[in-house]
């Protein structure tokens, strides 16, 4: 067994302990945390995932494989305000399956099947283009790989969604290892009160 796993034994087990003080915590588990204490956060403007212009490459996963927690402390975040609620969200669905009866890609996008697409109002079968939808990531089972993040983004949807460091998963390792793997220097160190306020844009319910 590598090294890399040990560690990741050791620290998922603080990880588990800090799944209990749950998702919903985040903001006030840094409070507590830290006066002037600085945190690790994921830059979209930086990350190959959401960066604009970065397309027609794969999803970059080294959020997933390198974070020293089990499951990776980073999870996708739907922006809600930005979200377009499209009908054939290019997030949700792969949209290069196979058509179904419906008339819908076959197909999901996210392996993990970790985002949930309920209809707003009541749909309309004959009108298709203007029916909307809400599409909610469970963030229990996201890991995340990226994917929905990259398919997202311009030109194909509209950047609603960002990959974002969960600090209350994170054991705010000193060298953070997913900073020392991106090829974009996109994993960087905020002042708690930064990561607050950039926490209430992209994070806050409808
Ligand atoms: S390693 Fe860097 S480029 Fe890759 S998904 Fe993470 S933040 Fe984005
Ligand atoms: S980041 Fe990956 S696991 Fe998470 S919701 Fe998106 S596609 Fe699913
Ligand atoms: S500091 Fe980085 S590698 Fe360590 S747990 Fe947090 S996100 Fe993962």
């Amino acid at each position: 067994m590598s090294d890399k796993v040990n560690r990741r034994d050791l620290v998922g087990q603080l990880a588990r302990g800090a799944v209990i003080l749950g998702f919903g915590g985040a903001a006030g588990y840094l409070a507590q945390k830290a006066n002037g204490q600085i945190v690790w956060q994921v830059d979209g403007a930086k990350c190959i995932n959401s960066r604009l212009g970065e397309v027609g490459v794969e999803a970059c996963s080294l959020c997933t494989t390198e974070c020293v927690v089990l499951q990776s402390a980073v999870r996708a975040v739907n922006d809600f305000s930005k979200c377009g609620r499209c009908s054939i969200c290019p997030a949700y669905f792969n949209i290069k399956s196979a058509v179904d009866s419906n008339g819908l890609p076959s197909e999901k996008r996210c392996p993990r099947d970790a985002i949930t697409r309920k209809p707003i109002g009541v749909v309309d079968p004959q009108d298709p283009a203007n029916n909307y939808y809400e599409y909610v990531i469970d963030e229990e089972k996201c890991d995340g790989c990226g994917k929905c993040v990259m398919d997202c983004k311009e030109p194909m949807g509209l950047g609603s969604i960002r990959l974002k460091v969960r600090h209350n998963l994170c054991v705010a390792c000193n060298r953070c290892a997913i900073s020392t793997a991106c090829p974009k220097g996109a994993v960087e160190r905020l002042t708690v009160s930064k990561a607050l306020n950039f926490g209430r844009t992209n994070e806050a319910p409808r």
